[in-house]
Formats: structure tokens, C-alpha cells, sequence
């Protein structure tokens, strides 16, 4: 995994800027000449190099990751401003991506049962605007989905120009459940992670930017969520005995992520491997990673109409 350095830092910045200057240039023209080209114009945004990106070919061994650190922090609330300055940063630059019209952003969540996918998404995504957001929960498939190419139903459910997509599991189930739980041949979820990167870089240049966060528990923490979901009254909605089925399957589906994270870790669709056992901490570097990778996108709002200056309402 990369060392952390800002996203904003420095040169990076700077040299950033400059490009991202030259391309909404070039942008402005290529849109007049061919306006439906506009969204494939532009490259991916420049990629940013938080602490637990998984960088490509590098791999990851997640017993070597600790799921229970927290950098400095050491309680909830010395990270809550941090966490709300970001969500504050995402409320601002998704309104742009939004009103830009041109770009999106597709989050991908995948975790052991119980990692905090839900969470996630509930604590991060707090005061934005629903409206440009869209929520995605894969299940098992049906029948319907199930008669299709595996992408099909997540292909579908791809956030469309000035939308934030997040998929709550994803297409790494079909190299991950399917893989443990031996539902096709490994001769049939191996190339998988060819096609997966495939359409992930059709993605990107389309114009969707992907990120991919890996909520990394500890089995222990799995244990005392399981066992906190029995206590309260109000969680055992939560509870799945089939949580105690898969939970068999630990080490399991440690080696299918770890091989999926390996293989799919690419420059436009990177993996990170978020310690998760520290909820509040997991949503700090998550919204993070998204607020640095909505900046570096650099969403804008659109030039207004002309002569604007000149206009009144009338009565
Ligand atoms: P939950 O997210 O707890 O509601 O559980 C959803 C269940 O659907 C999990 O047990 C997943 O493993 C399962 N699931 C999701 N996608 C697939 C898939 N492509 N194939 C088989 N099972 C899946
Ligand atoms: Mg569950």
C-alpha cells in the first residue's frame, strides 16, 4: 500500500491545476464540436495516494492489515470535526458533480457480514442531497438475473451523468460468494476478474470514476457484532443465522478477497483496504477518500447564460 500523502499537496497540486486547466480547454472545445462525445473527452481525474490504497500488481495480505487502528485518534469524538468537515466537502462537490452534469462517481462497498457496509453509507452520505445519490443492494440474484451475463444487473444500476452510485455489495460477489460457496466452477468465476477490469475501465472512460473500499474486520469484532445484534431487541432484525453459516467460511473468503483485491486493483478502479473495526474511524477514512477523489475530479458548475446581469423578473 502507498504512503499517505494529501491529495492536495503541494507540486501535485499545482501541476494538477495546470492540467486540469489545459483539459477543460480542450474540454470546451471537443464539447463544441462534438457534444456527444463530452462525458468520453475528458481522461480519468488524477489519481490521489491515501495511506490504505491498494496500489496496482502490489497485492495485499489482510492479516498483515491491522482492522482495529485509527492513526492518532484515539475516541469517537477527537475524529468527529474531521468526519464533518469531510461530509461537508462531499455535500459541496457532489451539488457540482451534480449540476456539471458530465461525470459520476460509482462507489463500490464489499465487507464480511456485519463489516459496516450499511454504516457506511448511513454516516457518510449524511446531508447530502438525495436526490444525487442512488443506493444499490445486491442479493442473491433471481431467476431473471441469474439467465443473464453476471454484470447485467450491476450494469444497470451504474450512476448516470451527475450521479453518485454506491453499491452496496457488488460484482465482486461473483468472485467471492460464488468462489467460497463453490456456486460455478472455478473455471467459470476465474476470468472474472479479466472481465471485471474490463468493464471497469469501459467505465472510466465513460466518465464514471470507481473506487472500491474493503471494510476489513477482525473475526472478533464479527463476533461481538453477531453476538450485540442478539442482545438488542431492535438489531435482532439484523441477525441471519445464515451470518453464522457464512462466519464458517472465514478464512475462506479472507483468500478470496485478498485474490480479488490483488487482481482488481487497478489505477481507474483502485481498491482500499479501510480498518473497520473502529466504526467511526472506518467512516472517517472512507468519506476522506471520497471528498480528496471528488476534488481532484474538480467538479464545476456551469457557466451561467449570457448577459444574466441585464435580466429582471417581472412582476
Ligand atoms: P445482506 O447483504 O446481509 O442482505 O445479504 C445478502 C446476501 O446475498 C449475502 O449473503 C450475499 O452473499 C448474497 N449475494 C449477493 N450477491 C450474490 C451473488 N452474486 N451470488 C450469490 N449470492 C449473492
Ligand atoms: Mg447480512
Amino acid at each position: 500500500m502507498a504512503d499517505r500523502t494529501s491529495a492536495a499537496g503541494g507540486t501535485a497540486a499545482e501541476s494538477r491545476e495546470t492540467r486540469t486547466a489545459a483539459r477543460s480547454v480542450a474540454g470546451r472545445q471537443s464539447r463544441a464540436a462534438r457534444p456527444e462525445q463530452v462525458v468520453v473527452a475528458d481522461p480519468p481525474p488524477e489519481p490521489d495516494y491515501p495511506r490504505y490504497r491498494v496500489e496496482p500488481g502490489a497485492g495485499v495480505r489482510l492479516a498483515d492489515v491491522d482492522p482495529d487502528e485509527s492513526e492518532h485518534f484515539g475516541r469517537k469524538k477527537d475524529a468527529a470535526a474531521e468526519l464533518a468537515h469531510h461530509r461537508d466537502r462531499i455535500a459541496d462537490l457532489q451539488a457540482r458533480l451534480y449540476a456539471e452534469n458530465r461525470r459520476s462517481l460509482l462507489l463500490v462497498l464489499q465487507a464480511m457480514d456485519t463489516g459496516g457496509k450499511d454504516g457506511t453509507i448511513k454516516h457518510v452520505f449524511r446531508g447530502v442531497n438525495p436526490q444525487g445519490c442512488q443506493v444499490s443492494s445486491f442479493k442473491a440474484p433471481s431467476a431473471e438475473e441469474s439467465a443473464h451475463d453476471f454484470l447485467w444487473r450491476y450494469h444497470q444500476r451504474v450512476p448516470s451523468r451527475g450521479m453518485i452510485g454506491i453499491f452496496n455489495r457488488s460484482h465482486y460477489e461473483d468472485v467471492l460468494v460464488v468462489r467460497v460457496k463453490g456456486l460455478v466452477p472455478e473455471e467459470v468465476w476465474r476470468p472474472r476478474y479479466d472481465v471485471i477490469n474490463q468493464f471497469e475501465q469501459a467505465l472510466s472512460l465513460s466518465g464514471v470514476t470507481v473506487l472500491k473500499f474493503y471494510l476489513h474486520i477482525s473475526r472478533d469484532e464479527q463476533k461481538r457484532r453477531l453476538e450485540s445484534r442478539l442482545a438488542d431487541p431492535d438489531k435482532r432484525w439484523k441477525f441471519s443465522a445464515n451470518d453464522l453459516r457464512e462466519r464458517r467460511y472465514w478464512d475462506d473468503y479472507m483468500a478470496a478477497f485478498e485474490e480479488a483485491i490483488a487482481n482488481t486493483s487497478t489505477d481507474v478502479a483502485p481498491w482500499y483496504v479501510v480498518p473497520a473495526d473502529n466504526k467511526w474511524y472506518r467512516n472517517l477514512v472512507i468519506a476522506r477518500t471520497i471528498a480528496d477523489t471528488l476534488e481532484a475530479m474538480d467538479p464545476r458548475y456551469p457557466a451561467p447564460e449570457e448577459g444574466l446581469d441585464a435580466v429582471t423578473v417581472e412582476d
